[in-house]
């Protein structure tokens, strides 16, 4: 690998509002070479994630936050194509927080393997850190049962979609929140009773209310603002908010108001819950299980939007705020077999 070139995308500077190319910098750097124990390891596919946003913001939170100057982190999938450890062997997929880079070396040990059954990227989206937020947050945090009527935003995406078919493989009433018409039709495609595009609906409050006459029992949070308000105008008694996500303050240079009915969370009796899917990994091999299982049965599909080359990366992940994804936005940054 001598004189082999990696590429990688390092934070330049502190976005202000919706992140622009001018705060990434490509940095050209030679392959590293494996030291004793070590792997050298050819990423396939990098994700970018709206919660990245948040590390991009230098304040104390659940993960530190990203430093100036140094290479961005995030989930990776890809091949050990050079092995000094016994830990993993050449020819190893393997999944870790190495993203936003072409390659890298790291600790045999530290690099976590795994046998694809599916496409690589999907263990980026899926069957992924994303699937799993979709099953925790629905199953655990909003304590779904059979049947209820469940309302889900940014419901095309990577969370969303999972959400929606599991709520569909548990012969629930599903409405999904989207911003344009070829993302309604792709949750039509996958089963999901109505949707509404909040971008032509108009009065986001009544839209709910015509999708729901008899109320939502499960609001499943991923936009926040107008959104949060509209499902809470329209819950049911008892009802659950797992809140997942707010993707529509991320980029705000003020805190917003509201919401501004959140009086109503008192007489309805409902329980706004956050969660971090990190939290909830003991519900990992539950989460294996039922997914292949759904996916033999035809219940669960899901797709990515690939943009090519590591030097797009930044653009792929503002184009998380603008909607540019249907399902999981991932990155390819190398062959998806590289050995
Ligand atoms: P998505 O694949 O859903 O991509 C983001 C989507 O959000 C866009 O495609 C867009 O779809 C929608 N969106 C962007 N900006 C706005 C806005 N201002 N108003 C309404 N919709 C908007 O991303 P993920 O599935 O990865 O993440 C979904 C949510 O889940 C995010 O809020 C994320 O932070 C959260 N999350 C939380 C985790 C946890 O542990 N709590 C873990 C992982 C994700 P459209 O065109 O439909 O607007």
């Amino acid at each position: 690998m001598d004189n082999q070139k990696n590429r990688e995308i390092r934070l330049k500077s502190r976005p202000v509002g919706l992140p622009t190319s001018d705060n990434f910098e490509l940095v050209e750097t030679t392959v590293p070479t494996p030291g004793a124990g070590q792997v050298l390891v050819r990423n396939s596919y990098i994700s970018v994630d709206p919660y990245m946003r948040g590390r991009m913001v230098d304040r104390k939170s659940y993960v530190p936050p990203f430093q100036i100057g140094e290479t961005l982190q995030g989930h990776a999938v890809g091949q050990v194509v050079a092995s000094n450890s016994p830990a993993a062997k050449v020819g190893d997929f393997v999944q870790s927080m190495n993203g936003w880079r072409e390659w890298y070396v790291a600790d045999g040990a530290q690099v976590q393997k795994f046998e694809p059954a599916a496409p690589i990227q999907s263990y980026l989206g899926a069957l992924g850190m994303p699937g799993m937020t979709a099953y925790a947050g629905l199953l655990r945090i909003g304590a779904l049962k059979d049947g209820e009527r469940v309302f889900v935003s940014a419901a095309s995406g990577a969370v969303g979609s999972v959400v929606c078919q599991i709520a569909k493989a548990k012969g629930c009433y599903v409405v999904g929140s989207v911003g344009s018409d070829e993302k309604a039709a792709y949750l039509k495609s996958l089963g999901v009773d109505a949707t509404i595009n909040y971008r032509t609906a108009g009065d986001l409050t009544a839209a709910v209310a015509a999708a729901f006459p008899e109320g939502i029992d499960v609001y499943f949070e991923n936009v926040g603002g107008a959104h949060l308000e509209a499902a809470i105008n329209n819950m049911r008694v008892g009802g659950r908010i797992p809140l997942c996500g707010m993707i529509d303050m991320y980029n705000a240079t003020e805190l917003p108001p509201g919401p501004r009915n959140l009086a109503m969370a008192i007489g309805l009796g409902l329980t706004l819950r956050g969660f971090v899917v990190s939290s909830h990994y003991d519900m990992l091999a539950d989460f294996h299980r039922d997914m292949a299982k759904w996916a033999k049965e035809g219940k669960m599909k899901w797709r990515e939007t690939v943009v090519d080359g590591v030097e797009h990366a930044p653009e792929a992940f503002i184009g998380l705020f603008k909607g540019d994804n249907v399902g999981k936005m991932v990155v390819r940054v190398g062959p998806d077999k590289a050995v």
